[in-house]
């Protein structure tokens, strides 16, 4: 039986993927954000990209079925399943340290940014200098009716809603279980980060 692993709310965990493998990702308790990366496991200055992404499917947003590229503009992993509502985001930055600080938090906040960091350190991979934008999967991010604004609005899926990526090239894969609980975005109120799940399935 393969092992699930449990990503504990506003933490993370990287794992590695040969190509043609596949990570299914379980939104465990639903509402749950969780920002991904993916980096080629030779050579981690070649990453998922979400602008090279946007070019290559012509739209804001993966839809199921869509293959994801990375900054070399080649098939990283490919969008395979997913039982959510379809709802994720590309636009919107990792938390981090400073933008806990922009929202007045005092003090340390655990944030997407580093557990990108412990994450891949934790595996044993050297994270690059300046992280990525993630894939926010699950992430609601809608655009508003001026076509131009948008607004965090809290995640729609259910639980035990999941996706399934398929890695299109040996990678490192890193998710993060979003500890965002100020603006509304996870969870109960929108403010409630929790665990998701994962296993690697062939
Ligand atoms: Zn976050």
């Amino acid at each position: 039986m393969p092992a699930i692993e449990t990503v504990p709310a506003g933490h993370g965990k990287a794992l590695r993927l040969r190509a043609g493998q596949r990570v299914k990702l379980v939104n465990t308790h639903g509402g749950q954000v969780v920002d991904c990366w993916a980096f080629n496991a030779n050579d981690v200055r070649e990453h998922l990209s979400m602008d090279c992404t946007r070019v290559w499917n012509q739209r804001i947003n993966p839809k199921l079925g869509d293959t994801l590229v990375s900054n070399q503009r080649r098939p990283i992993v490919t969008l395979e399943q997913d039982t959510s509502p379809g709802i994720h985001d590309t636009l919107m930055a990792a938390c981090d340290q400073r933008r806990y600080e922009l929202l007045g938090v005092v003090g340390y906040h655990r944030n997407c940014q580093d557990n990108l960091v412990e994450g891949m350190l934790a595996l044993g991979v050297t994270p690059p200098p300046r992280a990525p934008s993630p894939l926010n999967i699950f992430m609601n991010i809608p655009v508003g009716d001026d076509r131009n604004s948008l607004s965090f609005q809290p995640a729609r899926c259910k639980a035990g809603d999941f996706v399934v990526l398929r890695a299109e090239m040996d990678c490192v894969v890193v998710f993060s279980a979003c500890p965002q609980d100020i603006a509304p975005i996870n969870g109960e109120g929108g403010v409630t980060p929790r665990d998701v799940a994962f296993e690697i399935v062939e």
